[in-house]
């Protein structure tokens, strides 16, 4: 296989796009993609401040690196989540970060949010506390929501994340699957701020297959951690990808059009009225909109506010804040 651009040898071949190109070449296609679909979709522009959320891992490394690349102002957010795992999860998470930053991008920004140390508990704690789930990921999910978007609105950023097009397409079957049209309605490559309280978020790989998201990590010499999240095993989204592949393979590009012919139909209003329907309220404690009135999630499993289980100072968390 050869590079379409030199004739060099191949580094990766893209049978949905009918191209193959050498690792070169991949490291210039990659950023024109992404500021392709910044542009189709408009995403921002030079002037915006984006804060990128970062995990350690591939998508969103290289997602700040492109970005980074092409000129954009952008920080980057991390949320250590305190997950250990037997393999050190949050700190090794970090360290790939830290690692990044001194290698590529010495003067970038990192925003650190500890849960454990911002609000007295890490977030398996939290969650066998709350929840007495020994699976954190329900409780993990809404706090990383409520955190990167307190963080980004507090900064006047738009919120960044590395999304890429197997997350969405999995996301996205399961949603199809149980009709979830409010679901549905709401997802998009750019989800416009419907409320002062709530940052702009956009994601620009979402038209990137994740193999291409490893491929560009690795021919820039980006070292991210590879292991998965220990509570991601068994995960609903794992297996929606599986069905996927297995469809990839016997029709290549199938998952792109999946996609694509749904943000055709949405684009059309298919979900229109769904998007519509949904009323704000803001958060008796925070302040951060909600769509139930009282508290948001995040506040009541924090126990946060008149309507807490138990008092948030017994517990030794932090009263005002986030
Ligand atoms: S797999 Fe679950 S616990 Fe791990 S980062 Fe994802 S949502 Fe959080
Ligand atoms: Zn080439
Ligand atoms: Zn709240």
């Amino acid at each position: 296989m050869k590079c379409k651009a030199c004739g060099g040898p191949a580094a990766i071949n893209m049978r949905h796009h009918k191209l193959a190109l050498c690792g070169e070449h991949y490291l210039e296609w990659v950023p024109q993609q992404v500021q392709r679909f910044i542009e189709k979709y408009q995403m921002f522009s030079p002037q915006d401040k984006l804060l990128v959320a970062v995990s350690g891992g591939k998508d969103s490394l290289s997602l700040w690196d492109v970005l980074l690349r092409l000129g954009y102002r952008a920080d980057g957010v991390y949320i250590g989540l305190g997950i250990d795992g037997g393999v050190n999860y949050s700190d090794q998470s970090h360290e790939k970060i830290v690692q990044f930053m001194a290698k590529f991008w010495p003067q970038a920004k990192l925003h650190v949010v500890d849960v454990e140390q911002t609000y007295g508990m890490t977030i398996p704690e939290l969650s066998l506390a709350r929840r007495r789930e020994a699976k954190p990921c329900s409780v993990c999910g809404l706090n990383k929501r409520h955190i990167m978007n307190r963080v980004a609105v507090e900064g006047g950023y738009t919120l960044v994340t590395g999304h890429n097009l197997d997350d969405e397409a999995a996301v996205l079957m399961q949603n199809t699957l149980r009709w979830q049209v409010g679901y549905l309605a709401r997802q998009s490559p750019v989800l416009e701020a419907t409320h002062p309280k709530f940052a702009r978020k956009v994601k620009p790989l979402c038209r990137f297959y994740e193999r291409e998201m490893a491929a560009y990590a690795i021919v820039r010499g980006i070292d991210y951690i590879y292991d998965e999240c220990p509570h991601a095993e068994g995960a609903t989204t794992l297996f929606y990808k599986t069905l996927l592949n297995q469809l990839e393979t016997n029709s290549p590009g199938a998952k792109l059009s999946f996609y694509l012919e749904f943000l055709r139909a949405r684009q059309e209003g298919l979900f229109q009225k769904a998007h519509d329907e949904v009323v704000l309220h803001e958060c008796e404690y925070c302040g951060q909109p909600t769509s139930a009135p009282g508290l948001c999630s995040f506040c009541r499993i924090w126990d946060r506010g008149a309507d807490a289980r138990e008092p948030a100072g017994e517990l030794g968390l932090p009263v005002a804040g986030g």
